[in-house]
């Protein structure tokens, strides 16, 4: 068959949603699931799980790989070790270290003509290519950001750092009245704390101070510190049925000018029940691309930056040529 044979490094919440979202792509087809843990103790929805000790065996079986380990510790190893074997795609997101990760990825590829799609997904991702439009569209202009609703992954690991504290979840929440200035085209210059507030959700263990935990919270460097933060005490029970998705989302907004007094504002925007999900399908439209790209003989490391839109559609380019309008 000339499916797209895809595979998966790596089963957490990405993991699975890339199982998922590949179901909704019918000219690909799910080939495994590699597991550091035992295949045995791993539960997918229908893809066979193997150890990944195991992996370099399917080498001729696999068109593109799926790395969905986490940015910290998971990545930085994984990514360049299977880029040497493998064409990869990966949703990095430590901001700071891209460039670094970007030319590690890139010298394994370059020894075996490999590809590394790196950082793909919302933020990084399609918020980036957002930002690059807007800002080659309108060079007069300025960029905003704004994240939210959601589920901050670090932030919610930070809260459940404190002591006395059983679980926590924390939410980034965009200011609207921060988003109304930004889309009336008058370009407000914006601090942290006017862009974005944090609201809290913790479940306390038995004895815990609840003054001192909220102290705690909104005083933490960084994390807290900089914003009109919100704690709100909840019990075990509301946690478990109020606070177990991870929706998210956001906005990326340019306001500029093309001449004196005439305003243009793009704006686009996501709100996402299920952020792992949504970033799954991210990356396997980019596995698309990453296929594709390989076999016109492309290779090395690669952003969102390189791939033309034409390369993550199913349809053919003289479809698309005929959709344009
Ligand atoms: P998880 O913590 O759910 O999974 C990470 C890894 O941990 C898995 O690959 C898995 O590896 C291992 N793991 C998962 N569940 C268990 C378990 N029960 N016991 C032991 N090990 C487990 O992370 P996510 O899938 O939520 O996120 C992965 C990364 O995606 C994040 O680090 C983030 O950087 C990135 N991301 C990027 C976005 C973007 O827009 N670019 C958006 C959202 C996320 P194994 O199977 O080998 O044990």
């Amino acid at each position: 068959n000339n499916q797209i044979k895809v595979a998966i490094v790596g089963y957490g919440n990405l993991g699975r949603g890339v199982e998922l979202s590949v179901l909704k792509n019918p000219d690909m087809s799910l080939v495994a699931v590699f597991s550091r843990r035992d295949p045995k103790s791993v539960t997918t929805i229908n893809t066979p799980v193997y150890s990944l000790d195991n992996i370099l065996e399917f080498k001729e079986k696999i068109d593109v790989l799926i790395l969905c380990g986490g940015s910290k510790d998971d990545l930085p190893i994984q990514g360049p070790k299977y880029a040497e074997h493998f064409n990869v795609v990966d949703s990095y997101d430590n901001h700071a270290e891209i460039p670094a990760y970007f030319a590690s990825v890139d010298k394994s590829c370059q020894k075996n003509k490999t590809i590394g799609m790196i950082s793909i997904g919302w933020d990084p991702g399609m918020f980036s290519i957002n930002r690059i439009y807007g800002e080659a569209l309108l060079p007069d202009g300025d960029t905003y950001t704004f994240w939210g609703k959601g589920l901050s992954q670090g932030h919610s690991d930070a809260i459940r750092r404190v002591e006395g504290v059983k679980n926590g979840v924390q939410y980034t929440i965009p200011s609207t009245e921060a988003i109304d200035k930004v889309r009336s085209g008058s370009r407000p210059s914006l601090t942290t704390k006017q862009k974005h507030t944090r609201e809290c959700f913790i479940v306390l263990k038995d004895g815990a101070d609840s003054k001192k935990i909220e102290n705690e919270i909104k005083t933490m460097p960084n994390y807290f510190e900089p914003y009109d933060t919100t704690v709100n005490f909840i019990s075990q029970d509301e946690f478990d049925k109020n606070h177990n998705t991870m929706p998210h989302g956001g906005f990326v907004i340019r306001s500029g000018k093309s001449s004196d007094g005439v305003n243009q504002v793009i704006e686009y925007a996501l709100k996402l029940d299920s952020n792992p999900e949504f970033t799954a399908s991210v990356l396997v439209a980019y596995a698309r691309a990453t296929f594709r790209m390989s076999k016109k003989g492309e290779f090395g490391a690669k952003t969102v930056f390189d791939v033309a839109p034409v390369l993550l559609s199913p349809k053919s380019s003289q479809d698309l040529i005929k959709e344009l309008l």
